[in-house]
């Protein structure tokens, strides 16, 4: 390779290629929510970390402290959280990671949700579920805090968790078998909905188009994406780790190399569908589109009353 051509591939952008808006032929559908749905951001705390280590061409002197937490979503028939952030168990948890993991992550417990609903008078009667983006640590800290309560996720990442958790499993990173003694009441998703936005399958919760999951496997075998919408038909996409931050969609960045060998079982799984909600934006420019990690997309939203968690960065 020539000097010039050694350059123009260093300073190109890494910008994936333009997929396009999702084609008119593919129907919008539309939902019908009570009018008593709500959404509430429940932060558990931070990881710290930098843009350079969340998509390509971020910047190291950029600090992206990432969003570790869940969303409470209210609904009639029973509410969510989505995902279950840092619980009251996770220095423990922690403790039984692999090695190199804790060598390269920091991350501050603000308060556990199980807490944040406590103090804020929640009638713990009313959830129904934790509703997991994925099956990795940071998503799942805070189950063992909710005993009985039914945690949905896919069958893939339930194997997943289960080969990942098991002694002597070095990474993709999860917990070890402290975490796991605690018997959890998995309800497995499945996806006989039908194609949805795009998405060849999905899973309607409550049967009004409010809560939709659809498969988005790439960075765990069994990762989901859940688009909410509410009243006045606000738009929501829950898209776990599809991306870290914002800018990995609106950019169309993925993560960096060698993270990205670490972070995702299988990267082009993960580009085919970050590509597809690209398409999926750019045919809802309205649609919110949340990453597990971005603070600013949680700080939009509501909290809970008494919630003694640090302010989100907007
Ligand atoms: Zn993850």
């Amino acid at each position: 390779m020539k000097k010039g051509q050694l350059l123009t591939r260093r300073f190109s952008s890494p910008a994936l290629p333009d997929p396009g808006p999702l084609p008119a032929s593919v129907p919008i559908a539309q939902a019908e929510p009570p009018e008593s749905m709500e959404l509430i951001a429940v932060p558990t705390g931070v990881n710290n970390r930098m843009a350079a280590y969340a998509y390509r061409g971020g910047s190291v002197f950029d600090r992206r402290d990432f969003y570790i937490g869940a969303a409470l979503i209210k609904h009639p028939q029973g509410d969510l959280l989505v995902d279950a952030g840092f619980g009251r168990g996770i220095a423990q948890q922690f403790s039984t990671m692999p090695r190199y993991f804790r060598a390269i992550t920091r991350y501050q417990l603000w308060e556990p949700a199980a807490d944040q609903l406590e103090a804020a008078g929640y009638d713990f009667g009313r959830l129904k579920a934790i509703l997991l983006t994925h099956a990795h640590w940071d998503h799942m800290s805070g189950m063992p805090d909710f005993p009985g309560l039914p945690i949905m996720v896919t069958a893939q990442d339930k194997t997943f968790f289960d080969s990942t958790a098991a002694p002597g499993h070095s990474g993709p990173p999860s917990f070890g078998p402290p975490f796991t003694e605690t018997p959890f009441n998995w309800q497995i998703l499945d996806f006989e909905g039908g194609p949805y936005l795009g998405f060849a399958a999905s899973h309607d919760v409550y049967g009004d188009g409010s809560i939709v999951c659809v498969p988005a496997p790439g960075h765990t075998p069994g990762s989901i994406i859940i688009f909410v919408t509410l009243p006045g038909n606000i738009r929501y996409a829950f898209v776990g780790d599809l991306v870290w931050q914002r800018e990995g969609l609106t950019k169309r960045v993925e993560r960096p190399w060698l993270i990205q060998r670490q972070a995702d079982t299988d990267p082009a799984g993960n580009r085919q569908n970050l590509l597809h909600m690209v398409s999926v934006m750019q045919r809802i420019p309205s649609m919110i589109v949340v990453p597990a990690h971005d603070q600013r997309a949680y700080a939009e939203m509501a909290r809970l009353p008494k919630a003694t968690a640090k302010s989100l960065i907007l």
